[in-house]
């Protein structure tokens, strides 16, 4: 693989962003990769485990000569980063984030950046409940998507070139506008997470009342949510915040269908109930065929003998 960005500024060391740093260290996608965390602790963390090349005191001195800038914090903080380094940003370089939320992202970043300094804003669909310098891996954004969400006037070079480094990370890259972004996250990620988040705090109150219950006998389908609700708090919290409109939508859309269900357990409607699940099952089918996930019992997970 030859290299696509000489030198690389990873602002926030985080998943994404030590994912990003040792994929492109597995492939040569950088030559000089600096790195800059806002804390002293995840700054020395990432000088011990040797993430990035040079690990910088303030995101400023990270970004000198970089041509490529990666926004790798939680949505919230974007806006705030940008004017911190925009001064510092080399005539021609690109900026992209990594943000789970796009039209906020555009919204915060794009006003602050000096003219001649492409923005790409992108969203690698990939992740773990983990967080941290220490979280990473190379192998994060192998055959899944990174979606990219071009901004107007900038040049199609930036954007194709963007393209190119993240499928040189791993990634398959679709290109979508903002608000439709933002939309379809909300269907396949944030509400999946709200959901996680209330059935386990739904659980938690149950098991004050039945002694441990939940606990002991939780298996496949409530451990995932337990893991999906381990996520970083920080994080999602900017996600909801920053994605109102379309999670307040699909939320909407989502309690109907929950009453439509309850109400078919309530009258006994078994031919709906039996035509919902044939229907979501066939969905779960198309999934598997786009390789997007695997069939084996318990999503591949290996048993531990005891
Ligand atoms: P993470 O592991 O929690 O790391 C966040 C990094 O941002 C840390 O290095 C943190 O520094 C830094 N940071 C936090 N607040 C900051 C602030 N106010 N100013 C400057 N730096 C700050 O997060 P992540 O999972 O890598 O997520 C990073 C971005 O990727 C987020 O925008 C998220 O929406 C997006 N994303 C996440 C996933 C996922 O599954 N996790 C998937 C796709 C996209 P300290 O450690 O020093 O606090």
């Amino acid at each position: 693989m030859s290299v696509i960005y000489n030198r690389v500024a990873l602002i926030g060391l985080g998943l994404i962003a030590s994912s990003m740093y040792w994929a492109m260290k597995r492939d040569g996608v950088a030559g000089h990769v600096t790195g800059y965390a806002r804390s002293d602790d995840t700054r020395e963390t990432a000088r011990r485990i040797g993430l990035c090349d040079t690990v910088c005191d303030s995101a400023e001195e990270a970004v000198i000569d970089a041509d490529l800038i990666v926004l790798a914090v939680p949505v919230g903080a974007m806006g705030a980063v940008t004017r911190q380094i925009a001064d510092h940003l080399k005539p021609g370089a690109t900026v992209i984030d990594v943000g789970s939320v796009k039209r906020t992202v555009i919204d915060e970043v794009a006003p602050h950046l000096p003219e001649g300094v492409h923005f790409v804003p992108t969203h690698p669909m990939a992740g773990t409940e983990h967080s941290g310098p220490e979280s990473g891996f190379a192998t994060l954004f192998d055959n899944r998507r990174s979606l990219i969400v071009p901004v107007e006037n900038c040049p199609e070079e930036a954007v194709t070139r963007v393209e190119t480094y993240w499928q040189a990370l791993g990634a398959m890259t679709d290109r979508m506008d903002p608000e439709h972004h933002d939309l379809v996250c909300a269907v396949v990620s944030h509400i999946p997470h709200l959901i996680a988040y209330t059935m386990v705090g739904v659980a938690d109150d149950l098991r004050r009342v039945t002694d441990q219950e939940v606990i002991k006998y939780s298996a496949a389908g409530f451990r995932d949510f337990t893991r999906i609700a381990a996520s970083d708090p920080t994080m999602w919290r900017d996600v909801f915040l920053t994605n109102k409109d379309a999670t307040i939508e699909m939320l909407g859309r989502f309690t109907e269908e929950l009453f439509a269900l309850q109400r078919a357990i309530r009258t006994g409607d078994g031919e709906q109930l039996h035509a919902y699940f044939t229907h979501t099952r066939a969905i779960r089918r198309g999934i598997l065929e786009a390789g997007q996930d695997t069939d084996k019992p318990d999503f591949g997970r290996v048993k531990v003998e005891r």
